[in-house]
């Protein structure tokens, strides 16, 4: 029979803050020497006390007022209670029934259409240190502690449970990590564990049937796996019901290797936390004019953007979310804009997505956008050409150039002179006899051929559609 799949996402993503949550520790980067990030406070010891960072509370409160929710006149910090080594204290900080934001929402747009997923809830709460199972010098097996990550503010996002497959949890994943970087509030690499997805998945005979028993899935380490992790565990719950077996709730790993998931262990209720309110931290009122003052701060959202490019610059939708999933890409066409009034915005869009986006991901540094602004503008009044366009752009992402001096010191105006075409195209013409006889014998690609080393004669100043066009005339003659 047919099922309808209910699933809800959590997400912990770590929050761009230069301390951790309640102490004054720097955030571990990659390669720091275990346990040299700690202090009394993160490693849990008696007596010590939080103070709780005010960066990482604004980012949250900046992340709730970007997707719409709401934030409490009070919030409070509630102690989670757990026994594993990875937990100094015996819990962690976090907040229970008074979050920073709830009820919001993120715009999602599928290969179904445009839609939104509802967030219930985002709070802040701290990180727990690392456990690495290896052989010890001796050859036993060992599992050590690594504290350096034990405090790192988290933030922890919630969706209410609106979605019905892989490819909408997908996007929705996608689209937050997105506004959190736009509004610098992480950086969300997934690759680095700085983003982590859980996905609770149950599925129902219908829509209007209670839910069934949830499994949790995690180790979802790409965006590309949450969508095949939920797509496999909906096809593997509804071969358990469909031969008439019960779905035992539990948390399952997806593994990457044999696309499958599989059982970590049984399911933890909430209440088996033993929640309480931290002694240690007083309740947190949030001022309407601080929270004000983060909502005036925001960035155009991603959202937003993309409307904007569709509606005033006329892109499409496509090229629109193109540049928008890239902040540094919608940055440098803002800036380039901005350089060059009336400069064309759809050949500037394809340049960015083009041109930038393809070195930009082998790593390169930005071009100046004041530089890059004139080198399009160049390619928009046929000055320069495609070719010679293409040759700068390369050399101004390694090397400072004027672009104006460049094309006025070097010559490189584009040929767009009917005459002087007309005797380049005579010499390959004569220079190329096979090609004629290919282009008598049907062959069209000999036009391309002839065009190219036209190209190459005019040391990439010929205007390429009109060397077509004139190549085409002569060879019709
Ligand atoms: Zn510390």
């Amino acid at each position: 029979m047919s099922w309808e799949a209910v699933i809800g996402i959590e997400i912990h993503v770590q929050l761009r803050t230069a301390t951790k949550m309640f102490c004054p520790c720097a955030i571990p980067a990659e390669g720091d020497a275990p346990n040299t990030r700690t202090c009394p406070t993160c490693l849990g010891l008696p007596g010590a006390l939080p103070v709780p960072n005010r960066a990482a509370i604004e980012k949250v409160l900046a992340v709730g007022a970007a997707i719409g929710a709401k934030s409490p006149a009070t919030t409070r910090w509630d102690r989670k209670n757990y026994f594993y080594p990875d937990l100094p204290k015996g819990y962690q900080i976090s907040q229970l029934d008074l979050p920073l934001a709830e009820h919001g929402s993120i715009p999602v747009t599928t290969s179904a259409g445009a839609g939104s997923v509802r967030i219930r809830r985002a709070h802040l709460e701290e990180d727990t240190a690392r456990l690495r199972h290896e052989k010890g010098a001796d050859g036993t097996r060992a599992s050590l502690i690594d504290y350096n990550r034990s405090g790192v503010a988290l933030l922890e996002i919630v969706t209410e449970p609106d979605i019905r497959d892989g490819e909408t949890a997908r996007r929705y994943a996608e689209e937050l990590r997105l506004l959190l970087r736009t509004i610098g509030a992480a950086d969300a690499e997934m690759e680095n564990g700085q983003m982590r997805v859980e996905a609770n998945i149950s599925l129902r005979p219908s829509s209007d049937a209670p839910f069934g028993l949830r499994v949790e899935v995690k180790n979802m380490n790409s965006f590309r796996s949450v969508e095949r992790a939920i797509a496999y565990e909906m096809a593997r719950q509804a071969e358990v019901l469909d031969a008439g077996g019960t779905i035992t709730q539990e948390t399952r790993g997806w593994d990457e290797g044999s696309e499958t998931t599989y059982t970590m262990r049984a399911k933890e209720d909430s209440h088996d936390y033993r929640y309480f309110p931290e002694p240690d931290l007083p309740p947190l009122d949030i001022d309407p004019a601080w929270l004000a003052a983060i909502v005036a701060g925001l960035p155009e959202l991603p959202g937003t953007r993309r409307a904007r490019y569709v509606s005033e610059l006329g892109l499409t939708e496509y090229d629109a979310s193109v540049l928008v999933a890239e902040p540094r890409a919608a940055a440098l066409f803002e800036a380039a804009r901005a350089a060059q009034q009336g400069l064309d915005a759809k050949l500037l869009a394809n340049w960015v997505s083009g041109e930038y986006l393809r070195v930009a991901k082998e790593g390169a540094a930005d071009p100046d956008s004041v530089q890059f602004a004139a080198l399009v503008a160049a390619v928009a009044s046929k000055e320069i050409s495609g070719t010679t366009a293409k040759a700068l752009f390369a050399e101004m992402i390694t090397t400072p150039l004027n672009i104006r001096e460049v094309i006025a010191s070097r010559g490189l105006g584009q040929i767009s002179d009917t005459g002087a075409l007309e005797s380049i195209i005579a010499d390959v013409i004569a220079a190329n006899p096979q090609a004629i006889a290919d282009w008598k014998a049907g062959k069209q690609q000999a036009v391309s051929f002839l065009v190219g080393q036209a190209m190459k004669a005019s040391k990439g100043r010929g205007d390429a559609a009109l060397l077509g066009e004139l190549i085409r005339a002569a060879l019709d003659r």
